[in-house]
C-alpha cells in the first residue's frame, strides 16, 4: 500500500498517509495536526526540477559556522 506525503499550509506540517489507491481517490486529505483541509501532496522520490531554487528552511545556521543557533 502505497504511502503519501502532504505538506499543511495553514501550519507547515508535513505528514503521512498510508492507503490504497482506490482509497486516495475518496479521501480528502486533512492535517492531523491543526485539521486543515488546505494540504498538498507531496511527492516521494521525485525531484521537482526546472523551476528555480528551492527555498531553504530557516531555523538554524550551517554547520561548522555555530554561534547562532541558540
Ligand atoms: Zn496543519
Amino acid at each position: 500500500m502505497p504511502t503519501y506525503a502532504y505538506l499543511c499550509h495553514a501550519c507547515g506540517r508535513p505528514f503521512e498517509n498510508q492507503m490504497s489507491i482506490r482509497e486516495k481517490e475518496e479521501w480528502k486529505p486533512r492535517c492531523p495536526v491543526c485539521g486543515s483541509a488546505k494540504v498538498e501532496q507531496q511527492l516521494f522520490g521525485f525531484s521537482v526540477g526546472g523551476g528555480g531554487g528551492t527555498p531553504t528552511p530557516g531555523g538554524c545556521c550551517p554547520p561548522g559556522r555555530g554561534g547562532c543557533c541558540g
